[in-house]
């Protein structure tokens, strides 16, 4: 499969099969390379004790390049739940230059509107992206492993579903994140995971050899099986080869021990 996300020169990440079928459409994932702040890199979160003007300038910075302006984005206080929200243009600038205004316990966005773009934080999470072809819908979801086990991702789909959208036109990127090789888990979040598969299923996770009640979990492989489950067919499903904790163009929350900054996902219409 070939890779979705393509490295700009301004060091983003942009979705490039999107980009190229749907004009208008920006959607990617922003590198630590450049920026400002503590981090030593392009950190884009609030809540991570950094310098809120350097913040809002990488903020700025990357709105520019992504084509759609910092105050005209949205984001969230992320709480690794499965909260959804469905928002509108007169959402916009909530939680963009400050995080008090940011939509409290929302971990997944969706909109229609365009002029709007839709972020969220990561150092690890899976991102994924969401796009109706027909209906111009365009989403994204925070997953880390409570988020994926708790099905956010079908959640999204459900939603969908319910306001007309067709399985087989929806698309969906799983981006940047730790890949299953870099990231073990104890037994209680497999017991999680196991109860989306039937007996006899592959699985996307394996015990770990000399460590007991460990395994290795691929959380996009995860996702991906649960949108299959979902009714999503196979071909509109891309997975990103990019892993947060291998490549050293990212943050990872796993690798700098917990003290590190936040790459974003971001997916608008431009106006
Ligand atoms: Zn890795």
């Amino acid at each position: 499969m070939t890779e979705p996300f393509k490295k700009s020169k301004n060091g983003l990440y942009f979705i490039d099969r999107w980009e190229k079928e749907a004009p208008g459409l920006t959607a990617g994932f922003t590198s630590k390379e450049g920026g400002f702040g503590r981090f030593n890199g392009l950190n884009m979160a609030f809540h991570v004790k950094d310098d809120l003007a350097g913040v809002q300038k990488n903020r700025i910075m990357v709105g520019e390049q992504a084509g759609i302006t910092a105050d005209n984005w949205v984001g969230c206080e992320q709480t690794h739940g499965i909260h959804i929200e469905h928002v509108t243009k007169k959402d916009s600038g909530r939680g963009a230059l400050d995080y008090d205004s940011a939509f409290s316990s929302t971990d997944g966005l969706y909109t229609n509107d365009s002029g709007i773009l839709l972020t969220l934080c990561y150092a690890d999470c899976v991102p994924l992206y969401f796009y109706d072809n027909k209906s111009l819908r365009i989403g994204a979801a925070h997953a880390g492993w409570k988020g994926s086990v708790g099905g956010i991702g079908p959640a999204m789909i459900e939603k969908w579903k319910e306001e007309g959208s067709r399985m087989e036109d929806i698309h969906v990127v799983i981006g940047p994140s730790i890949c299953g090789d870099c990231y073990k888990v104890g037994k209680s979040v497999i017991d999680e995971a196991i109860k989306w598969y039937g007996k006899d299923e592959m699985k996307s996770f394996l015990p770990v050899s000399n460590e007991p009640c460990t395994f290795y979990f691929s959380l996009q492989t995860f996702n991906r099986d649960l949108f299959i489950k979902a009714g999503i067919p196979e071909e509109n499903i891309q997975v990103t080869r990019l892993c947060t904790s291998c490549s050293s163009d990212f943050f990872s929350h796993r690798r700098d021990n917990g003290d590190t900054g936040r790459m974003i996902s971001f997916i608008g219409w431009k106006e």
